[in-house]
């Protein structure tokens, strides 16, 4: 992307993701398992998936009622009732001319039958010794149609089509898709292991009690939670303090355990921002300074074995950076597809500031005004420190670097939130 806007001496967005996906090599395609459909949620597949059956297998019944040939009542309003198809119990003769078979929900159609009516359009007439009928007779009421309440063998999927497409992250849909075609296992890319670090002298865990001067650490929760949803391993190596050989023994630790290694805090210029200086030492890594706000500081490189992200500090720099720029790099890692992000053209419903030079990922709620218009409100206050802006929004407010402020009533492009973020 052309961006002349970037202030001096800030990487571009867009920059920054590209090298960055541009140097990540995915893990071997053949680096992969065989596991149950049970166990396969969230997994990527690692294999194309074509129906060996069609679905469903037969023509059969979506009403319980009664199936004949349509042609029988074209001159008549009864038919002969003379056996039954039950669901799994198929009726196994042919029914004639004048005849109809009693039909259950799911149950195959009868050879000689194209048609069912719902028993709710029909009545039965019980034998009357002295009467004609010998058998039960079915009387059809409603107003019939050729071809009506029958599902058609191959109507969802036929045989030989194909359904899923290797790369592909598992759905719970997915999952009974591929259990209506009988498969019962799938091959899935090996899961990815991840190390989470988080730096900072002043990092307390959630249960300990505050000293002066110390917060809550909640970068690790919160990236936790999101890598779940990328289905890998996480192995939390909690709070390291600041202190190189510390953060040094962490790296390395990590380094061998992990495929990616996540840090957050440190990534700075500050007294106790040991990261960069470790990992000198430690492997290639690229600090970059983004021209994006939230986020700023970010590195991204190779340890010995692994990827490395450093990621800021600050809670939402430290998330949106994360969905931003190290989720895509490690969906390409583990051999996911990456879903096209949904974004659209909204009229803002405050003013926003903003001063070029950056990209801006604000804050936003997208909801619909009276005249049913879309429209998007700011979450408030934007400081990279403000975590609850992100859990009230429910998307971004995407501005470009060129941009200045934004009026209320100027449109505005907002990202929605995906399932990694909500
Ligand atoms: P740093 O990038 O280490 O200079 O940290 C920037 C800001 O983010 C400081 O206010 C830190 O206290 C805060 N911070 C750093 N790490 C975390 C964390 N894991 N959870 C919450 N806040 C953090
Ligand atoms: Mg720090």
């Amino acid at each position: 992307m052309i961006d002349c806007c970037s202030a001096p001496g800030l990487l571009p967005f867009e920059d920054a993701l590209t090298n960055m996906l541009a140097s990540i090599k995915p893990i071997a395609q053949n680096d992969c398992e065989t596991i149950k459909i049970e166990s396969a949620l969230g997994r990527v597949l690692a294999q194309d998936i074509s129906s060996p059956l069609n679905v469903p297998p037969h023509n059969n019944s979506a009403m319980d009622g009664y199936a004949f040939a349509f042609e029988s009542l074209e001159s008549t309003e009864s038919l002969t009732l003379v056996g039954r198809s039950m669901a799994g119990q198929p009726f196994q003769g042919v029914c004639q001319a004048g005849q109809c078979i009693r039909i259950m929900t799911g149950a195959k159609m009868p050879a000689g039958c194209d048609t069912v009516e719902m028993q709710e359009n029909c009545q039965v007439i019980e034998p009357d010794e002295t009467a004609k009928f010998e058998k039960n007779t079915i009387k059809f009421l409603g107003k019939k149609s050729v071809g009506s309440h029958v599902r058609y063998a191959g109507e969802d999927i036929n045989e030989g089509q194909h359904v899923l497409t290797a790369q592909h992250r598992l759905t719970t849909v997915d999952i009974g898709v591929l259990a209506s075609l009988g498969i019962a296992k799938v091959k899935v890319m090996r899961k990815l292991t991840v190390a989470l670090i988080a730096t900072g002298d002043e990092l307390k865990t959630p249960g300990q009690t505050l000293t002066e001067g110390d917060i809550f650490e909640s970068n690790s929760f919160v990236l936790a939670a999101m890598l779940e949803k990328l289905n890998v391993n996480v192995i939390d190596f909690g709070v390291i303090e600041d202190d190189f050989q510390a953060i040094k023994a962490a790296f390395e630790q990590a380094d061998i355990q992990a495929d990616a290694v996540i840090s957050s805090g440190g990534v700075s210029v500050g007294d106790a921002d040991y990261t960069k200086s470790v990992l000198d030492e430690l492997g290639e890594i690229n600090f970059w300074k983004i021209a994006m706000k939230p986020g700023k500081p970010f590195a991204f490189g190779h340890l010995k074995n692994s990827i490395f992200f450093g990621l800021p500090g600050n809670p939402v720099s430290a998330l949106v950076t994360f969905h931003q720029l190290a989720l895509p790099a490690l969906l390409k890692l583990q051999q996911c597809e990456v879903e096209k992000q949904i974004s659209l053209q909204v009229k803002t419903t405050t003013d926003l500031r903003k001063s070029p030079g950056r990209m801006d990922f604000q804050r936003g709620v997208l909801s619909v005004n009276e005249q049913g218009e879309n429209v998007v409100t700011s979450t408030g206050s934007q400081g990279s420190g403000i975590l609850s802006s992100l859990s009230k929004a429910n998307c971004y407010i995407v501005l470009p670097s060129c941009q200045g402020k934004v009026l209320a009533g100027e449109n505005v492009t907002v990202q929605l939130f995906d399932h990694y973020l909500t």
